[in-house]
Formats: C-alpha cells, structure tokens, sequence
C-alpha cells in the first residue's frame, strides 16, 4: 500500500545489501511497504544494487552519481550507466543534481553531471530522479531546456522548497516527493507545498536511512517508516490515507513505466 520511491539500502545504516538489508525489506514488507526504489550513488554500487534487487519483487533501483559524490566518480562516462539499461529492474536515472548548499565549488562539474544524465536520459527515455539544494534557479534552467528538447520526465526528490519553486517544476510536469521532513514541526513551508501539489504529481519517499520522519525523528530512517510520511500528508490535505496512497501509486506508476 505504501511506496517509498527513494531510499539508499546501499548506505552502512542500511546493511550494504547484506542480511541487515534483507530485515530492512522485512520490516517495510510489515508495514505495508509493498514498493521501493533504492538509489545507488556511486560507480562501485551499481551492480551491487541491481544484483541485490533480483528476485526481489518489491525493489527497483536507480542509477546516477549523487551531486555530493562527485570528487568520488570523477571518471564517470555515460557508459557506466548505460551498459546496466537492459537489466529490468533498472527503472531511473539518478539521483543527480545540483547542491550548492553543501558543496558550492563544483558549482560547475555538478551542472556538467546533471546534464549527462539527462542526455542519458534522453537516449533511454527513462525518468531522472533530481536531488536540488540551494541551486533552484539553475536547476529550472537545466531541467526546463531537456523538457523542451526531449520530452524529459522526473521527479524533485526530498522537497524542501517554497511554492513559487514547486510551481516551476509542475510547470515542466515534473512531480514532487515528499520526505519524513514534512512531518517537522518547523517545516511550515513544506507542508503548504505538500497541500498545494495536484494529486497527480505527488509521491512518498525516506531518502533513508537520513531524515526519520516524526515519531522516529534522529533515529536510522528506515522504508518501513514511509508510513507516517503518507499518514501525516494524507491528514494535511484532508484525504483519506486509502485515496491519497492509491493516487501515489498509480503517480509511481505514471512516472517510472518500466515497474508497470
Ligand atoms: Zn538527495
Ligand atoms: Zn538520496
């Protein structure tokens, strides 16, 4: 019933894609968690990540080299992505994108990698998964001009922006996840956007095992706690949590056709 369309299992607080991963995807299973993209950041995760999603009904990965991960996969090429396209269970490009809050001298490498992705792509058709943190003005400017050009398709993952700003990115048809920082008391902001987003352009994610949404704020977030994510924006924008999760999916599905 719940999706949690980003989480990182490939991170130390989420096993590494070792039995500790496994009781990670149990605990989601418990809770209802039936769907899951894990992102894979960095070159040396990809094929563990897509090895650890066989056979596995529930989970989904995503390919890309986070904005904050860079100095890390300075010889990425397109190829290290593309070569993993035929695997089934690859369904995203991502996460890429732009942070210029945590990391404002590769202003101009990240701009770089966000648009090889997105060339990416444009050859695969596949959805890009957009991390943006203090850089939205230019992450418009990029995202606008492969809208245009080649149709492109996404989603701005972890929200933690204004209206004006998640106005821009439903202009381009982009949708728009929320995290467990919407459940914050202090996140006043978030929480209009996540009442403001049609619902046809809204998704749940963790980004865990960071961000733990509230009852669990400051532990391990985990895909199971998604849950309280749906819970409490299905309260704000005063739907019931079987409408709202049932919109979510079918967004899911919508966006990333390659799960279908
Ligand atoms: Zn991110
Ligand atoms: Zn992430």
């Amino acid at each position: 019933m719940f999706i949690d369309s980003h989480c990182h299992l490939g991170f130390k607080d989420l096993g590494e894609y070792t039995e500790h991963s496994d009781k990670i995807l149990q605990e989601a299973s418990l809770n209802g968690v039936n769907t899951i993209i894990d992102i894979a950041t960095d070159i040396i995760a990809f094929e563990k990540a897509i090895a650890f999603s066989r056979n596995k009904n529930m989970i989904f990965t995503a390919l890309g080299i986070h904005p904050l991960h860079i100095d890390g996969n300075l010889n990425f090429t397109k190829q290290d992505i593309i070569q993993h396209l035929h695997e089934p269970k690859v369904i995203a490009i991502g996460e890429t994108g732009l942070d210029y809050y945590y990391s404002v001298d590769s202003k101009k490498v990240q701009k770089n990698f966000l648009e090889v992705h997105a060339e990416i792509c444009e050859e695969s058709k596949l959805p890009i998964i957009i991390h943006t943190r203090s850089a939205e003005a230019d992450t418009v400017d990029i995202l606008s001009s492969f809208v245009k050009n080649s149709n492109l398709k996404g989603v701005i993952h972890c929200f933690s922006g204004n209206k004006d700003f998640a106005k821009k990115l439903l202009d381009i048809g982009f949708y728009i996840s929320f995290s467990g920082i919407v459940t914050f008391k202090n996140a006043v902001d978030i929480q209009q956007v996540a009442k403001y987003v049609p619902a046809d352009h809204i998704l749940t994610e963790t980004d865990a095992p960071f961000l733990a949404p509230i009852p669990f704020r400051g532990k391990t977030n985990q895909p199971a706690y998604v849950k309280h994510t749906a819970e409490f924006i299905a309260q704000l924008r005063g739907e019931s949590l079987t409408e709202f999760t049932s919109k979510v999916k079918s967004n899911f599905f919508d966006l990333f056709q390659k799960a279908r």
